[in-house]
């Protein structure tokens, strides 16, 4: 063959192959919709890699995504989009292989996009963010104010996962993401009752937040305690019981406990990437030793809060560890505020799963961790705290029997029922076993 004879046979071959039906290579098989405060996430799920791109239309607001060589597989505008800027979703294909997705839009947003590759839970997928402008945006939750100099104690409570990232799955399908978020909810209403305290939930809802961002939420907040809330999973039915683990300096405490950070920790590559916890504009060598300097006085503050946590507990669970452990979760790693992390349980044991999504069972976790945190406070309360100051004129904690109500506590304590009240922030006489009341001393 001649050379010239072999570029006409490539040349026949090059078109066979361009008049061949021609189809998409990657395929879209869902669109999941996470609206949160201060943006909406919408999250393709793919069957592979795809190019993309992402501009903003005017009058009306639309916000235009082109994927290249992509198929769609699935109904887009069928999506819920309630709390979501976006009024319809429409879709065309273009240049026979390429998708156009027009989303119609209520209000101003900033895109915001990239692409995650799979990992255990998901596949290939495209993730688009509608950011809201900063005076759209949801109040921030406001630091306490100082009310005479007094301010509340602020417990910042994290629960894990979220959005498009569920956490564990237990065996019959229960997610730890609902889990975690009926034990937070528990945990900040009663919390919210006593009024030296003030709750402050890192998310507010079923979206993502990235770990780092939680910290944030937290500090932003002038939070006196951060405790995220978890639930266990293991790759065998059979470990139970509740954990509490602080911040390791050194390394995990046990090999399950580096397991265990591993695998929450990798919730960040789930959603995302996030930026870099800062100190601000101090120097990075000096910041490095502020951080170990006061991590050391906090570290030993989060295991004594730990301790009682995991003591109480104790009371409505098995222990999978009889002490704190230990572990270098991204979550506890804040230099200033005392952190630990709670697993409820093992969601992957089919009896305890069973029980962590039963209301009145998180209800009482709920309560133990809230008196643990309480009592650790009342006896050592931050400076210019309404503890702190309650405390000159001193009060005693007292722990509701069965059979108790409150006008007979208030007698055999020898103190008015009214000021038991105020003090126990209760607007009835309604209370309930377990329940821990302060007593002022007369
Ligand atoms: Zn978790």
């Amino acid at each position: 063959m001649t050379l010239n004879s072999i570029r006409h046979s490539l040349l026949l071959l090059v078109l066979a192959f361009l008049t061949l039906e021609v189809q998409a290579s990657s395929r879209i098989n869902s669109l999941r919709i996470w609206p949160a405060p201060d943006h909406t996430r919408l999250v393709f799920d793919l069957s592979g890699p795809v190019e993309h791109r992402v501009f903003s239309l005017e009058n009306p607001n639309r916000l235009v995504i082109d994927i290249s060589d992509v198929r769609l597989n699935t109904q887009l505008d069928s999506s819920d989009l309630t709390n979501t800027p976006i009024s319809r979703v429409r879709s065309a294909v273009r240049n026979k292989t390429d998708l156009r997705v027009v989303l119609d839009l209520s209000q101003d947003v900033q895109p915001r996009s990239f692409l995650l590759r799979p990992n255990e839970q998901y596949g290939h997928r495209l993730v688009v963010d509608l950011v809201l402008p900063e005076k759209q945006k949801a109040p921030k939750q406001q630091a306490p104010k100082t009310i005479k100099q007094q301010r509340q104690i602020v417990i910042a409570i994290d629960p894990g996962h979220g959005g498009e990232d569920p956490g564990a799955i237990g065996p019959s399908g229960t997610r730890e993401k609902h889990v975690v978020w009926g034990i937070s909810k528990e945990l900040a209403s009663i919390i919210e009752k006593d009024p030296a305290f003030k709750p402050v939930m890192t998310r507010t809802g079923d979206y993502y937040i990235g770990l780092r961002k939680r910290v944030e939420v937290a500090r932003n907040a002038r939070a006196d305690l951060f405790v995220s809330v978890h639930a266990d999973a293991y790759r065998l039915p059979q470990p139970q019981g509740s954990s509490v683990y602080v911040l390791s300096q050194r390394g995990a405490s046990s090999e399950s406990a580096r397991w265990l950070a591993d695998s929450e920790n990798r919730a960040d590559l789930i959603g995302g990437v996030e930026g870099v916890l800062t100190l601000g504009d101090k120097d990075e060598t000096l910041a490095g030793v502020l951080v170990d300097l006061s991590m050391t006085a906090t570290l030993s503050e989060s295991l004594k809060v730990g301790s009682r946590v995991l003591k109480n507990l104790g009371r409505v669970n098995h222990l999978h560890k009889r002490d704190v452990e230990q572990a270098g979760f991204l979550v506890l790693k804040s230099p200033d505020m005392p952190s630990m992390l709670i697993e409820a349980g093992f969601i992957s044991n089919p009896q305890e799963e069973k029980r962590l999504k039963d209301l009145a069972y998180q209800r009482k976790l709920a309560q133990q961790i809230a008196n643990a945190i309480k009592d650790y406070f009342i006896e050592n309360p931050p400076p210019n705290t309404t503890l702190s100051a309650n405390r000159s004129h001193s009060s005693t904690a007292y722990t509701i029997r069965r059979g108790d109500t409150l006008s007979e506590i208030a007698r055999r304590k020898g103190v008015d029922i009214g000021e038991l009240r105020k003090i126990n922030g209760l607007n009835n006489d309604v209370i309930r076993v377990g329940q821990r009341l302060r007593i002022p001393s007369t």
